[in-house]
């Protein structure tokens, strides 16, 4: 029996995914590209934009086309809001959210049809061969469950997700890996629906968290990303857990043990939590990467302000002057939106201005859209397209001018480079520094992706640099590393 996976969103629903893919695999399901050929079709939706929400219907809608011809079961879940949970009722077998991810096989019984590898066991059951070797059945279309009897002002239960973390994920990659460390957000961010899709914010316990990441390390794994919302308010909402800067401390200190050479990221930290004690931590042990991803949204007060950011430039500009004193060498990363509501030029302004303040590596700039389940989608959304397409194209010029100036400092230095996959278009490999700025590599050779090399940096562009090999050889010891860079 084949099942055939959907992922939409953030790298949040990526690690979910892995989970996911490991509960199904149980089952006894085997993964298949073709959803054409697959028995049950699974969809991890994003409600963070209406495009993700678009394709999770055009799938539907295909899916249920198959299932007028031959039984197919389909579920959906990830990151789904009240309203379109309604909806999606009607439309797929099984919808659940996430934390409920360990029961989907009782779901499964509920609904009448034995999984795979519970066939023995299943007498008033339908055994899965047959379920879809007969006709299709009209009643595979009737709802299974929802978590609650959830409104539009009922945030989702998170209860449950301590038993999604520790399933086993079905890492997709064997040398990079995402570690979820926590679930939800407590902050309600004006334009954003993550609050009412995840629910409030969730610490998973640090034992685990280490635990997994210890592993993670002694199999060879040479990137490995913290994930949470916020991930330096881990901790807060317990009262008995060490807080974020001892976490990264004590993954600090086991990478020391190991010895072990890959870089260990997080993803996203809100700038108004964090603190000196959350850089000193990354500044002192080389296992930490020495890249730093910190939202900014805009460079205004008053869009601050408006958008619920709990932040204001001010403390953005203290959580710099830390990490430019403590961590000088680290890259910054962050995320802007243009064109939020009522943003006027000399608010849009003053994000130009902060780029050349805070001299960012990258910048994931967007457009504002309004996220219907967001506070924001009730206002108007009044900066014309044309507007928003000016202050993006504007900000992604000076970010390049930036970004170029930064990188032309590389020229001729060496350093080491995670390889990570090969261009279509050229047939160099493809990687990046422990700064996340991306590389090409000279070399075609597809052996050396998953593993470290050394490279002298012999070209440079706006977000991008390009290197010979200083060898032919992976370098993946701590020791090598540091002999040869
Ligand atoms: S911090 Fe704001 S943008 Fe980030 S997930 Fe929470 S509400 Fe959304």
């Amino acid at each position: 029996m084949l099942y055939h996976l959907i992922v939409l969103g953030c790298q949040m629903n990526i690690s979910d995914s892995e989970r996911v893919r490991s509960v199904i695999e149980q089952m006894g399901f085997t993964h298949t590209d073709k959803e054409e050929d697959a028995h049950l079709l699974g969809v991890l939706s994003c409600s963070v934009r209406q495009k993700p929400i678009d394709k999770v219907y055009s799938r539907i809608y295909k899916w249920n086309r198959i299932k007028a011809k031959r039984n197919v079961l389909t579920f959906v879940s990830g990151c789904v809001l009240p309203d379109d949970r309604e909806k999606f009722l009607k439309l797929f077998d099984f919808v659940f959210p996430m934390s409920e991810l360990n029961d989907f096989p009782k779901m499964m019984k509920e609904y009448g049809v034995a999984s795979p590898l519970s066939l023995q066991t299943t007498d008033a059951e339908i055994k899965i061969e047959d379920y879809f070797n007969q006709k299709p059945v009209q009643s595979a279309f009737k709802p299974v469950k929802i978590a609650a009897k959830n409104s539009k002002t009922t945030l989702p239960s998170n209860k449950d997700i301590f038993q999604l973390w520790k399933t086993q994920p079905n890492y997709q990659s064997d040398f990079e890996a995402f570690v979820p460390i926590q679930n939800g957000c407590d902050k309600f961010c004006s334009y954003c629906a993550v609050p009412y899709t995840r629910g409030r914010e969730v610490s998973r316990p640090s034992a685990e968290i280490v635990e997994e990441v210890v592993q993670l390390m002694k199999t060879g794994f040479k990137s490995i990303t913290l994930l949470g919302q916020n991930v330096n308010s881990y901790g807060l909402d317990c009262e008995n857990e060490i807080l974020f800067a001892q976490l990264l401390e004590a993954i600090g200190k086991e990478g020391e043990k190991l010895n072990d050479p890959s870089w260990v990221y997080c993803t996203s930290p809100h700038p108004r939590d964090m603190r000196r004690d959350v850089v000193e931590s990354i500044a002192k042990y080389k296992t930490l990467g020495k890249q730093i991803h910190l939202p900014l949204q805009s460079g205004s007060d008053q869009v601050l302000v408006k958008m619920n950011r709990k932040h204001n430039l001010d403390r953005y500009r203290e959580s710099i002057q830390y990490i430019k004193e403590l961590v000088p060498q680290a890259t910054l990363f962050t995320d802007i939106i243009v064109g939020f509501t009522g943003e006027t030029e000399e608010q849009f302004q003053s994000t130009m201005n902060s780029f050349d303040e805070f001299k960012f590596n990258m910048a994931y700039i967007a457009m504002y859209s309004p996220r219907p389940g967001a506070q924001s989608f009730r206002w108007e959304d009044d900066i014309p397209k044309e507007t928003k397409k000016d202050r993006l194209k504007r900000l992604s010029e000076k970010l390049e001018n930036i970004s170029l100036h930064y990188n032309q400092e590389l020229m001729g230095k060496e350093m080491t480079i995670l390889v990570r996959t090969t261009e279509r278009k050229t047939g160099y490999l493809s990687g990046h520094n422990e700064g996340k700025i991306v590389t090409r590599i000279i070399s075609k050779d597809p052996s050396l992706i998953g593993q470290f090399v050394k490279i002298k940096v012999t070209e440079v562009s706006g977000f991008s640099i390009s290197g010979e090999l200083v060898e032919n050889t992976a370098v993946n010891s701590r020791k090598t590393i540091e002999a040869k860079v």
